[in-house]
Parts: structure tokens; sequence; C-alpha cells
């Protein structure tokens, strides 16, 4: 049997829950489906031990409704798993939309009519929607990546991975315990479990630049100053390239004399988090200028390692500070000062099994209890092309992004008319604040859908030639900056076999927001539309 809709939204995270209420205000017959068990997305599978976000509470929350905002109090100011996944419950509670999220429901496939111009979308338990407009709201880092390592199947420990974590506790008292990863969720997880576990491995594969978040309590003065002034604190946010609130130096850092640049640095330092990225207008354009920045972070390393060796291995060399993700965590670096904890290096000797009872590398076997694989995402194009999406003329979206992918403003593939991306390849989204960049692409999809049932539009798709542009436009804006010098799952240099195209839009939100806002206020260029 078959359920009619006008719109079915994938995913109930930050970015379906709220494309869910836009549709349902705008009288549609709409419906979310969720793989998970609760709302959340990202927010509900990750939630192994230290997981928090690394942009401040009150940057990474909605904007949408004022209410809404002024009410919620965040707790700390970098909010942590559970309390977005609370602040995320609460959502769908206060705009009564549990009634239509249909929970551990996974999409396996999508098909569009042509002659109906409706998409036929089945779940894994063998259900049909039918709908006008499918909004895939899937999520950039959803699909967990375990590589491939034989012998996983022979480990009598237990293993996880950080983004599919049990729901009850996982106790590492006195246990020997391996973490193969150093990206965010490594990095987060580690300083976590060191206390409490009798040795802990550190696998690392690539070093990475980490920078203190100095999370604390929210105080009641910082809360009172924000929401004083929400609207102007919302519109600093979209005015500034990542969608944030950084204060930057007016001059580049090539041009600032060292000991004032220095400066710079310390003062963002002892601020904490990803201020330091956005110290001066030119470390992402700059490879002299991000030099700068290495260097001072590298000091930092060797300051708060007490062993040389070991903080050798933890310098991270040969790419720029921001072509891989920066990474906020407070206590990482000195968590390598007990001597319970070890960095192993697998890059000059790789994980070669797991065997019964640890992990072998090339120089040795490491005896453990429990492995946590904190190895990441196929990441932006992994969560759309898992599900089997076919699109006009049968074309089968894993064979157009076969040499990776192709959007018209990271929203809309040509050849899949009505189908909509939130937060996709082409769009900001992990290259800024991602909820910034989630209510940009749902408030956008929204209008669209009122301007075609307006209209009498009853299909609209990315013309190839707008699409085209869109994809040589990314590219060009990644290769003005030091993105792509890095082996970065931004590429998908992460996933074997991936093709290497680097996939989020580099040119800010402020220049995103303006394009998408020509774009529909010229009456939708770059779509062909059928009435
Ligand atoms: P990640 O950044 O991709 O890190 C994965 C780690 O696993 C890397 O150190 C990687 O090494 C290593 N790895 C992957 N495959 C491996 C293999 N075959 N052998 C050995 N090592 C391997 O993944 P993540 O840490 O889950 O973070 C992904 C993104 O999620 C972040 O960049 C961030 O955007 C988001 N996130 C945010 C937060 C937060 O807000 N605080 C927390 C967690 C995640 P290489 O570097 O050599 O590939």
């Amino acid at each position: 049997m078959s359920r009619k809709l006008d719109a079915l939204v994938v995913g109930a995270g930050f970015g379906g829950l709220h494309m869910l209420h836009r549709l349902k205000q705008l009288g549609l017959d709409v419906k979310a489906v969720e793989a998970g068990d609760s709302v959340g997305g990202t927010w509900f599978w990750n939630r192994y031990p230290g997981a928090r976000c690394d942009f401040e509470s009150h940057d990474y929350s909605y904007s949408f409704d004022s209410d809404l905002q002024n009410e919620w109090v965040w707790s700390e100011r970098y909010p942590s798993q559970p309390e977005i996944l609370r602040y995320l419950n609460h959502v769908a509670d206060r705009f009564d939309l549990r009634s239509s999220i249909q929970l551990q429901t996974r999409v396996t496939a999508a098909r569009y009519d042509e002659e109906l111009a409706q998409w036929s979308v089945t779940t894994e338990g063998n259900e049909t929607f039918i709908a006008r407009y499918l909004i895939m709201a899937t999520g950039a880092l959803s699909l967990p990546q375990i590589p491939a390592f034989p012998g996983i199947d022979t480990f009598s420990g237990s293993w996880y991975h950080t983004a599919n974590w049990p729901t009850s506790k996982v106790d590492f008292t006195g246990k020997r315990v391996a973490v193969v990863g150093t990206g965010s969720s490594g990095v987060q997880v580690v300083s976590q479990i060191a206390p409490d576990a009798e040795h802990l491995f550190v696998m690392q594969r690539t070093a990475a630049f980490v920078v203190p978040a100095h999370n604390r309590p929210l105080d009641a003065e910082r809360d009172a100053l924000v929401k004083a002034s929400y609207d102007g604190f919302r519109q600093r946010a979209l005015d500034s390239f990542l969608g944030l609130h950084f204060d930057t130096e007016l001059n580049p850092a090539v041009d600032t004399p060292e000991p004032e640049r220095t400066a710079a640095y310390e003062r963002r330092w002892e601020i904490g988090g990803a201020a330091l990225l956005a110290a001066f207008p030119d470390l992402l354009t700059n490879t002299d200028s991000n030099d700068t920045l290495a260097t001072f972070l590298r000091a930092k390393i060797e300051e708060i390692v007490d062993d040389p060796a070991t903080a050798k291995t933890l310098t991270p060399q040969g790419f720029p500070v921001g072509a891989k993700r920066l990474i906020v965590d407070s206590e990482y670096y000195s968590t390598f000062n007990r001597s319970n904890v070890d960095v192993v290096d697998i890059s000059t000797s790789p994980i070669r099994r797991i065997t019964e009872t640890g992990i072998e590398t090339a120089d040795g076997h490491y005896e453990v209890d429990v492995i946590v694989f904190a190895t990441g995402f196929d990441a932006l194009t992994g969560p759309l092309l898992n599900i089997d999406i076919t699109g006009k003329s049968q074309t089968q979206l894993k064979d157009r992004w076969a040499a990776g992918p192709t959007t018209y403003l990271g929203l809309s593939v040509s050849d899949f008319p009505n189908m909509f991306v939130v937060a996709g390849p082409g769009s900001p989204s992990v290259l800024s604040n991602v909820v910034r960049c989630t209510e940009l692409n749902v408030e956008w999809i929204a209008q669209f859908i009122e301007h075609m049932s307006d209209n009498g539009i009853t299909a609209a798709e990315a013309s190839p030639e707008a699409e085209n542009q869109w994809v040589h436009h990314v590219n060009e804006l990644s290769t003005a900056t030091i993105f792509p010098t890095a082996n970065s799952w931004y590429l998908g240099a992460n996933i074997p076999g991936k093709p290497r195209v680097f996939m989020p839009y580099a040119g800010g939100i402020p220049a995103y927001r303006q394009t998408c806002s020509d774009v529909a206020s010229s009456g939708y260029t770059g779509f062909q539309l059928t009435h």
C-alpha cells in the first residue's frame, strides 16, 4: 500500500524538522521519515562520551522563531550532545511535529515518475510514499565509515563507532582501549576515556590541529545580552563568511608585524574555539599567512605535551590549518601527559588487521578489550548515494555523480525534478555554521514550493547549463583557498575510491545567501519549470 502526500522530508535532524514545520505552515500534506528511534539526526546517533558541538550554543540554534530562541536557555557555552538532542525534541513538541514524523523508517529508494510528476519513495520496511516534492534532509555527516580492516569479526572484545554509539553507558573502567582516528570525534572521545581506562592507545594516521574550547557554564549575563538583540546577533552571523561571530583583524596575517600577530593569536587561544581560524582575513587563502598560525599552534603542542617524542608525533605537518576541519577540545594534548595514554603513529606503521585480542600494526600488536572507531563519515554525497535515487529517463544519481557531485546552488540536480537537498554538496553546509545554511536552504525551498503552487508549476529542476556553471563556480572558489590542499573528507579523500572533488561551496554565507536570493527574485533563473 502506498501513502500519498504533497511532500516527503527524509530526515528529522536540524534540517528535516525545520523543513517539516515550514511545509506544514504552507498547508501541505507532508511527512518526515527518520531512520533513528528519535528525532535529532546526527545529534541522535553521535552520543559518544564527550560529544559536543564546537560552535557556541546561541550560534548553533534556530533563528526562525523568535519565541523559541528567546525561551530556550542553553546551559553551557558549547552545547553538549544531550542538550542539543533535548533542544531538537523540544522543537518537535513545540511546533507539534511529532504526529507528522515516522521514526525507525529508513528510505532505501526513490524513483521519479515523469508522467505524473511525482516521487515514489520506498523504505526498508517496504512502505511506499508518493509525493510531489522530495526533500532530502539526510545530513552531510550521517553515513559512518568503518574501514575494512581484516579480522574485525574475530575480535573477542567490544567495538563501537562514535557515530553509532550504544544508548547504554559503555564502561571503560580498567579496560585496555584503542581509539582509531583523531578527527573531531576521536579527539573528544579520547579525553573522556583516558581517566577511566587502564590503558588507552590513540591510533593516529594524521595529527590534527586542536585548539582549546574553554567551555564553561553559560552565564546569565551573556544569555541576556544575546537575547536583548537577537535580530542583530543573527544578522551579524549571516553577514560573516562562516555564519558565526568571530572577530577578524583588519590586515592580512603576512602584513602584520610578528609580535602583533602572535598577540592576536594568543588572544584568540585564550578566547577559545574556532576563532583562531578567523583571526586574519587571509588565513584561508594565503598559505604563507596560514603558516604563521600553524607555527603558533605547533609551539603550543610542544608547550603542553611533556614528552618531546610524543609532542612530535602529535604535531601536524604537511597541510594548512583548517584544510582539514580545525578541532576544538580542551584537554586533548594534556591527556598525553598521563602515564596510561600512548599515541601510536599508524601513518608509519599502518593497521594490518584486527586480531582476536587487539590490533596488529606493521610494528607490533596492541592488546585491547575495546576498540573505538572514530573513523568519520562518507560525507556529503554518502547519505544521498546510499539511497537508490532514480530521476528522469532512468537517470541514476549514483551514475550522475560518479565523477563527483553536481548540483545547482547545492539545492537541486538536473534530471531530478522536485527533489531538493538541504545542506548538500555545492552549498556552504560543512564549511559554515551548518544551522545557518540549513535555515537558508529550508526557507528558500519553502518559498520555491509556494511559488510553484501559486503559479501552477508542477515540476522544477536545475537546467544542465545552470548546474554546470554552479559546479564550475564551486570548483573555482575552492581553488582560491587552502581547502583542497589536504587529504580531507571535504574532498572525499577518506573514502577509498571516492572521486577527489572538493564538495562544499567555499564562497561563504553572505555570497551564497545573495545568490540564492537573486535566483528566487529573478523568477528562479537556472530552473526548468513545467506548468
Ligand atoms: P574525521 O574528521 O573524518 O576523522 C576520522 C579520523 O579517522 C581521522 O583521523 C582519519 O585519519 C582516521 N581514519 C579514517 N580512516 C582510517 C583508516 N582506514 N585507518 C586509520 N585511520 C583512519 O571524522 P570525525 O572525527 O567523525 O569528524 C567528522 C566531522 O564531523 C568533523 O570534521 C566535524 O565537521 C563533525 N564533528 C563535529 C564535532 C563537533 O562539533 N565538535 C564533533 C565530531 C564531529 P586521516 O585524517 O588520515 O584521514
